[in-house]
């Protein structure tokens, strides 16, 4: 078995990393992300209003809603897609709000991409090693003096290791030479999931990781999902599929036009009546 946790992670610190421990001293360990009062405009609309909530550290956590709720625009504002027009978001005690995606993915909170059309054209290999340039920045790279070659080629050397310990792990190393383009939907998605671990992320952000996943393949990145957090890592799921999400989360925050309408267990939410009405009469 792998242990993915193992990675060049101090590779990636920088002088900001000191800043981090002061502001982690005061903030409750437990719970490394919060967002407090999210509010995201498009012109006229308000596609997060006020959302406020917290993820415990190890767990994996559903986030649901109705289509359009604001899920996904949530996620775009924790990760620096998208500047949040008002409120805030921390992350492991730091205010990271309105930071550039690589300098939040620095920190260790990443969401998972889709595959790019040109990345399509690269191997599924050169795709997974090229992640961390793709998510970091310079950062995790600028750690080799320039012009020291054998540093170079020692780094390329472990990031083309850690790569295929990934490969393995999402058991795809059988598709490591094959186009990114090539492969079925489910083979796409653990693509996703190995380069966005490539990061060594703390906290990884999953926007319907299942969509177009055959139910085989999808028992297996759920698998991965459990065990990566039995390793450490801590998971925000966003999943239409409400079994899915039942049988998997064991705390789930429930968003509805944009604010957060209620959280708790499974069973909490199965029989939260302001939840079943915000599904009207969906199977909850
Ligand atoms: P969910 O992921 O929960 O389905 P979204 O966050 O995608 O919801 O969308 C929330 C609301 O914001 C929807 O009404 C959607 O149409 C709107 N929205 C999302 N992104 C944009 C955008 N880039 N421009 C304008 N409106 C948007
Ligand atoms: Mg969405």
């Amino acid at each position: 078995m792998v242990t993915v946790s193992e990675s060049p992670r101090e590779s990636g610190e920088t002088a900001e990393t000191a800043d981090r421990a002061d502001a982690t001293a005061t903030h409750d360990t437990d719970y490394p992300l919060r967002v407090e009062g999210l509010r995201k405009e498009f012109g006229g609309i308000t596609a997060v209003d006020g959302a406020t909530f917290e993820v415990e550290a190890g767990s994996l956590t559903g986030l649901i809603g109705p289509n359009g709720a604001g899920k996904s625009t949530t996620f775009n504002c924790i990760t620096g897609i998208y500047e949040p027009t008002d409120g805030a978001v921390y992350f492991d005690g730091e205010d990271v709000t309105g930071l550039e995606p690589y300098q939040v993915a620095q920190r260790g909170l990443v969401r998972t991409f889709q595959i790019a059309r040109e990345l399509g054209e690269m191997t599924v290999l050169e795709n997974v090693m090229l992640a961390p340039r793709d998510q970091r920045g310079e950062a995790l790279w600028r750690s080799v003096t320039p012009g020291v070659r054998g540093g170079v080629v020692e780094q390329e050397a472990e990031v083309r290791d850690r790569a295929w310990e990934m490969l393995e792990f999402f058991e795809i190393d059988h598709l490591a030479e094959e186009f990114a383009g090539n492969l079925s939907g489910g083979q796409r998605k653990l693509l996703e999931m190995a380069r966005v671990l490539m990061t060594d992320p703390e906290m990884v952000l999953l926007d319907e990781p299942l969509a177009g996943v055959n139910p085989s393949l999808e028992n297996k990145l759920l698998d991965h999902i459990h065990d990566l957090r039995a390793d450490g890592y801590t998971f925000l799921l966003v999943e239409h599929d409400m079994e899915v999400i039942m049988e998997n989360c064991e705390h789930v925050i429930v968003m509805h036009q944009g604010s957060v309408l209620a959280e708790g267990d499974a069973e909490d939410i199965r029989s939260n009546e302001s939840v079943i009405e915000a599904y009207l009469g969906e199977d909850v």
